[in-house]
């Protein structure tokens, strides 16, 4: 079974599909998934590959993944090829290893066997994969959801295999993620002579204050399972390098927000705008919602995830809603339960990127065990 997994995971890592590119990865998993019974559908949006495929009637579990990949970085800093997947001393080397295609092997292989001992299994397995998750996620799972729900499709469970083991797999699992809200603000002054300030409005001067409210801003006080909501300033900037002696017209801000599910985004916009009414400023902002907050705190899908990590690995996870956002946080749409579970994440996104081969075959061990207690 081990090399099945690691046969499938290396066949994955061998294509170059760097985000937002698939590159047939999807055509393995398809031709495989078809033969065990799964009904297929690509849906191609713009330069985004989706799968989404399925087996059965009910209450459905949905693997979500992606096929893409970040880009290598410097080639010379690797070991190896990325992208000739090769096993050193326990550790399967090449770029997406662990983040996802081993994951996806392991989910897939689990899937296959699961199948072929219970073909009559009650409810639905289905997979939604895209290859866009790494980029901007505008063409993936974004828009397949949006296509289910106008098909009425329901999705109780949604297991996602992003890597979110620490240290040992299975250690953490995410039972939700923040919302994040980004946002760029053109705060408007007066251009003048820097000798004559009085026939001028210095836009850096006068947002230095209106900096410190925002970053003084306190949005909420997290709850049991989130941190407080956090602003951040990722970009600001104004003026010309080397014009000395100008007064600039404009200060452009970047600011991001990541936030829990104690505020909702019209909230924060709301206090933000105050802060900017009190100014009295001219300017123009721009807001990205890239994605609401979700938490999974109790359900089926929860429990099993648990039970079947401590049934292999003898330890109980770590329930956590930390680190950036993933596509699960689509389904909540759907009002699925959510929960992620993956490899470990040490190396993800990294020069060198690898995976303990034996975390292969443990992850696909917990994944059938999950469907075994979700559909027999
Ligand atoms: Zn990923």
């Amino acid at each position: 079974m081990l090399d099945d997994i690691i046969l499938l995971s290396k066949q994955l890592i061998k294509i170059p599909s760097i985000s937002p590119l698939d590159l047939n990865c999807q055509k393995i998993i398809s031709k495989r998934l078809k033969k065990i019974g799964f009904i297929i559908e690509n849906i191609k949006i713009n330069q985004t590959n989706n799968l989404w495929a399925y087996k059965g009637i009910g209450k459905t579990l949905t693997f979500l993944g992606h096929t893409d990949v970040v880009p290598p970085g410097d080639l010379v800093k690797w070991k190896i090829n990325p992208f000739k997947p090769k096993i050193i001393k326990d550790f399967l080397f090449g770029r997406g290893s662990s983040d996802m295609k081993g994951s996806l092997a392991a989910m897939i292989i689990a899937t296959e066997n699961f199948v072929k001992k219970n073909p009559f299994h009650k409810g639905r397995i289905s997979f939604l994969l895209t290859s866009d998750e790494e980029s901007l996620a505008l063409d993936g799972t974004k828009k397949v959801i949006n296509i289910l729900k106008k098909r009425n499709e329901k999705i109780e469970y949604c297991l996602v295999g992003e890597p979110t083991s620490n240290i040992f797999l299975g250690d953490v699992i995410k039972n939700g993620r923040r919302g994040s809200i980004s946002a760029t603000l053109k705060i408007y002054g007066i251009q003048g002579h820097i000798a004559y300030p009085k026939l001028a409005d210095n836009p850096i001067h006068k947002s230095v204050n209106f900096l410190k409210d925002l970053i003084n801003l306190k949005l909420d006080s997290g709850n049991n399972y989130f941190e407080p909501s956090n602003f951040q300033i990722f970009n600001l900037f104004s003026g010309k390098k080397n014009i000395t002696n100008m007064i600039p017209n404009s200060i452009n801000i970047g600011f991001n927000i990541r936030y829990n599910t104690e505020i909702t985004k019209e909230e924060i916009v709301f206090k933000i705008k105050k802060i900017l009414m009190k100014y009295n400023f001219k300017y123009k902002i721009n807001w990205i919602f890239s994605g609401d907050p979700f938490i999974t705190n109790s359900g089926l899908l929860l429990k099993v995830v648990k039970h079947s990590i401590n049934k292999i690995q003898h330890f109980k996870p770590i329930l956590s809603t930390s680190g950036g956002t993933s596509d699960g946080r689509f389904f909540s749409n759907m009002n699925s339960e959510i929960v992620e579970l993956g490899l470990v994440n040490k190396t993800i996104h990294k020069i060198n990127e690898c995976v303990k081969v034996k975390d292969l075959y443990i992850l696909y061990k917990i994944y059938k065990d999950i469907l075994k207690n979700i559909f027999i």
